[in-house]
């Protein structure tokens, strides 16, 4: 068997409630990990510095980016945001599969230079309700809800790397089938077939 976790990158609109979809998904699940990532955007209210990510200026993230300190990194409307490299290596190695929100140009790094990697798409029903969910967060100005939209269309564009997608109309259902895809992948035959040598 296989004993190195698996890297799940999950990608999608800010705003169609991949978080909600994620965390009922892995609820019960001892087997996956969440990546915090690295930002330079602004906490919003109820954030908390080292749980939704890791708050930085641009000084230090681009010290990161220099060491080498990120398995990727990308600008996402006017922000940075990046993953930290020894917590996926490290949770890698012991064996946990390791979560990834990310958008798609980060998402894109990770296909290329991991090519083993889950790679899941999360959208919500439709742009128009994609609006609707960012208007009622109300965590963003109008302007950014626009660049939010704009940057949602362009990344549908180029999506066409994912291995899975998946339409949020119904959290519980979207979960269902996140976690499904999940355990799917660790019954893949090429990871198993030690299996039929040892029995
Ligand atoms: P938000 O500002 O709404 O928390 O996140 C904006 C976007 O940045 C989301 O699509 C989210 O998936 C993405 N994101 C969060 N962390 C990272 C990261 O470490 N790398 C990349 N490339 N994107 C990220």
């Amino acid at each position: 068997m296989n004993e190195k976790g698996k890297l799940i990158v999950i990608s999608g609109p800010s705003g169609a409630g991949k978080s909600t979809v994620v965390f009922k998904a892995i609820e019960n699940r001892s087997d996956v990990c969440f990546s915090t990532s690295v930002t330079t955007r602004k906490p919003r209210p109820g954030e908390v510095d080292g749980k939704e990510y890791f708050f930085v200026d641009l000084d230090r993230f681009r010290e990161m980016v220099e060491n080498d300190e990120l398995l990727e990194h990308a600008e996402y409307v006017a922000n940075s945001y990046g993953t930290p490299k020894a917590y996926v290596e490290q949770k890698l190695e012991s064996g946990m599969n390791v979560l990834l929100d990310i958008e798609v140009q980060g998402a894109r790094q990770i296909h290329e230079k991991m090519p083993e990697a889950l790679m899941i798409f999360i959208v919500p029903p439709s742009l128009d309700e994609l609006r609707n969910r960012l208007e009622k967060r109300g965590t963003e100005t109008q302007r950014a809800v626009e660049a939010r939209l704009i940057r949602a269309r362009q990344e549908y564009e180029e999506a066409d790397f994912y291995d899975y997608l998946i339409v949020n109309d119904d959290a519980d259902r979207a979960a269902a089938e996140f976690s499904a895809i999940i355990t799917a992948e660790h019954c893949k035959f090429a990871d198993r077939k030690d299996i039929l040598k040892n029995t």
